[in-house]
């Protein structure tokens, strides 16, 4: 799906001619046109800029205008509203005449709920401060917003916004100019909203109440019997009750509209890509016997697992359909995912076609290139001279790679002389072109957002099969949020022949002497013939996180006030000068040039160097299999995923491996609980559990794939799965309906998320 082309200033919102129905007109209506330039102003540091997305500012709490809010349990620091009395009030410092002070004039209130009392404060001239000492006579009652600060050990209010109220809550005056003085009174809950510096919660208050009458008597843009069956309220209404309500359980009903919208917008748009893929003609490629494909097999050092055919398969027989696949195959490090896509990129070439395999880095892809091209052996010299039967080309294309290289290879794609094209997100440019694209391998899609797939995929006349490769069990819910376009496999055993690995926690505050222990173990790995990698979180000690292409460390809030973690350029040069000085020792991170990369990583896997010092760049794929050590150096810093991508570099040789992971995290938080879940299995799908406790939704998603993401707000996709699953049951009856989406209240809801998906992937390029 190319973005429309309103969205290319991001800036830019979607004109009334995209809209069939009236309510997303009125939803799309830039705010000022309904309170005006000057007011609408401040909102935009809030990104609301239209209607409905100020109608999706919500208040983060409400608060009755009738009862007394307890005033004993405010905790510093805390955002509050509270209802109470003004018990005192005194004016210091104005001028009297006779005198003259140099303090700033000041008022000083007493405010109680009878359970506690708290300190209002205001600064002003003499002219504010008597108005304001005229309305907080004790005894009157109010509404008194702000956050709450402490001074001298006791607790106030600096400059609240305030509205006193009387006996039945209604507002009598405000401490605010143009504040909407009936506000405390027409409804019995006022919402408080996340207020920013000069835009105040009164204002947004009163806007929403303007921007609710610009959309009284909308049409629900949901059919009712969508409405009906999952149980939710009308739009309207939904607005209505979280920026009006006038009882707690209809806060919960706006919620659970706005939330239901969200999943289902999300799936509606899913099911539309999916019916709109399976719509879309795919050349087939059928396997065809005593091909490459074929000779591969034969050559093959070992037997396929059963999944790992089993899969095959089910890939093969989708590559034969006239439609293009969209499949997600997931499976632990190691499971062989790799080959099962190599299988059937050699079957699209046997049927004629090519394919491309996309790596989410250089190394990476590097990897891929000269793994492959090993596994092919002289079934990859195809075009040169003497090249056996069935042999094709392989080349490989990264935006690294010198001019000339690169021209040729595009040249070798576009001619249809390499029937494999490896390489980076340099595929994506416009200057790659390919004879016949039948398949396009996307390897681990966490790192790759639905757009650029589409990318990829607008390079083929017909729309090429597309296989997605991910490392990281994803849960079912997330696959349905993320990934809702494709079907999806799973690889769940490891080859036979996979070495144990243990993994150790070793706490480098309360037993030092296992680092030295740790170094030791390296050496002796090495003497028997093994290889080691040191994994840092940091290149530099300049460097705040690791950079380049590598990801970088999942670390969390939590640690961020601890010591600067440990450099790969430090920690290289004192290893190689000093407990490993008798090995050969390299360094590896995403900030050498990629020659030097190659060349690093090269004589690694020839076994030329003993220890690799590197970053994350070694966590997704890398594959020496003679590598059986691996000592991960603050730990702590990285996410479950990362660890356990990282440990999947060793024991893949058959050699029993070792995986120390050292820390100073204490012990009992959560950090060291994720490093002794990382020790206790090596089951992938076990650990993406235990991680998506620990994690918060945002990471879960990850920043790159969130494509989709814009539109959710009130959506928790790990809570609301069965929402979600509920959501896309509807969303497919809509679609196999109506598959055109004639519609026009559906039509403009997978319009409008596409317009946002498309908005932000233009932010993100
Ligand atoms: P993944 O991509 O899932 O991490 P790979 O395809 O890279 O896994 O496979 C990991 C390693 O296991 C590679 O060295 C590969 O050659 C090897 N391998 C793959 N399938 C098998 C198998 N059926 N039996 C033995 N080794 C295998
Ligand atoms: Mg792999």
């Amino acid at each position: 799906m190319s973005p429309p082309s309103v969205a290319e200033d991001p800036a830019a919102r979607p004109a009334d001619r995209h809209w069939r129905t009236d309510t997303y007109r009125r939803l799309t209506a830039r705010l000022e046109t309904v309170v005006g330039d000057k007011t609408a102003k401040p909102f935009e540091t809030l990104k609301v800029r239209t209607v409905g997305d100020l109608m999706h500012h919500l208040p983060r709490r409400y608060f009755s205008g009738l009862e007394l809010s307890d005033l004993s349990t405010l905790q510093p620091d805390e955002e509050v509203a509270v209802l109470a009395e003004v018990a005192s009030a005194r004016a210091f410092n104005l001028p009297d005449g006779s005198y003259r002070s140099t303090k700033k004039p000041r008022l000083e209130a007493t405010i109680t709920d009878r359970r506690g009392s708290l300190t209002l404060t205001f600064f002003g001239a003499p002219r504010l401060i008597q108005y304001w000492a005229k309305q907080l006579t004790p005894g009157a009652r109010g509404i008194f917003a702000g956050r709450v600060k402490e001074f001298n050990h006791k607790l106030q209010l600096a400059h609240p916004d305030f509205v006193l109220v009387d006996e039945e809550g209604s507002a009598v005056s405000s401490g605010v100019r143009n504040a909407d003085l009936a506000l405390a009174s027409r409804a019995a809950l006022v919402g408080l909203y996340p207020a920013t510096g000069k835009l105040r919660t009164w204002t947004i208050a009163d806007c929403a109440q303007l921007a609710l009458a610009s959309l009284a008597g909308i049409a629900d843009p949901l059919p009712d019997w969508v409405r009906e069956e999952a149980e939710v309220i009308g739009l309207e209404e939904a607005f209505r009750a979280l920026h009006q309500p006038s009882d707690r359980s209809e806060i919960d009903q706006g919620r659970d509209r706005l939330r239901f919208d969200e999943a289902f917008a999300l799936q509606l748009t899913m099911a539309r890509r999916r019916a709109d893929a399976a719509a879309h003609g795919a050349t087939p490629r059928r396997r065809r016997s005593g091909g490459l494909l074929d000779a591969f097999d034969a050559r093959l050092p070992f037997t396929l697992t059963a999944g790992q055919v089993e899969v095959s398969e089910e890939i093969m027989g989708e590559l034969a359909r006239p439609h293009p696949m969209q499949r997600l195959l997931q499976g632990e490090v190691g499971s062989g995912k790799t080959l099962v896509a190599l299988r059937a990129m050699l079957a699209v070439v046997d049927a004629g076609g090519q394919a491309a395999l996309l790596a989410p880095t250089e190394v990476l892809a590097g990897q891929h290139f000269a793994t492959i091209t090993r596994l092919l052996g002289d079934l990859a010299e195809g075009g040169m001279l003497g090249a056996v039967e069935h042999a094709t080309g392989i080349v490989l294309l990264t935006g690294s790679l010198p001019a000339a290289h690169k021209r040729e290879a595009m040249l070798r794609a576009a001619s249809g002389e390499a029937g494999l094209v490896i390489g980076t997100h340099a595929l994506l440019g416009t200057g790659v072109q390919f004879a016949d694209l039948g398949l396009v391998v996307v390897d681990e899609q966490h790192r790759f957002g639905v757009e650029q797939r589409a990318a990829l995929s607008a390079k083929a006349s017909a729309r090429p099969h597309v296989l997605v490769m991910t490392a990281t069990p994803i849960p079912r819910s997330v696959a349905m949020t993320v990934f809702g376009d494709l079907e999806t496999s799973t690889l769940r055993e490891i080859p036979a022949g996979r070495a144990e690995v243990s993994t150790v926690v070793v706490d480098t505050r309360r037993q030092p002497g296992w680092v030295d222990r740790a170094w030791q173990r390296v050496v002796e790995e090495v003497g028997q013939g093994r290889q080691a990698y040191v994994v840092c979180a940091r290149i530099s000690a300049t460097a705040k996180t690791a950079a380049g292409d590598e990801p970088a460390p999942e670390g969390v809030a939590e640690e961020s006030d601890q010591a600067p973690a440990v450099a790969v350029e430090d920690l290289y040069a004192e290893l190689s000068t000093g407990p490993l000085a008798s090995l050969r020792v390299e360094m590896l991170h995403g900030q050498l040039p990629s020659e030097e990369k190659d060349a690093v990583m090269g004589r690694f896997a020839a076994g030329e160097t003993d220890v690799l010092v590197a970053t994350t760049v070694i966590e997704v794929g890398v594959d020496v299999p003679n590598a059986s050590v691996m000592v991960v150096c603050d730990a702590d810093r990285f996410g479950i995923s990362q660890l356990h991508q990282l440990r999947g570099r060793i024991g893949r040789g058959g050699h029993v491996g070792v995986c120390l992971l050292l820390t100073t995290a204490p012990e009992g938080g959560l950090a060291r609980e994720r490093l002794t879940a990382v020790a206790s299995t090596r089951d992938g799908f076990a650990l993406a559990d235990v991680d998506l406790e620990q994690r918060r939704e945002g990471d879960v998603l990850g920043a790159r794939q969130s494509g989709v993401r814009s539109g959710l707000r009130l959506l928790r996709v790990l809570d609301d799965a069965d929402l979600i699953g509920s959501a896309r049951g509807l969303a497919e009856r809509c679609i196999a309906a109506d598959p055109e989406l004639s519609e026009p209240g559906l039509a403009d809801t997978v319009t409008f998320m596409e317009l946002q998906a498309a908005g932000d992937w233009l932010e993100r390029t």
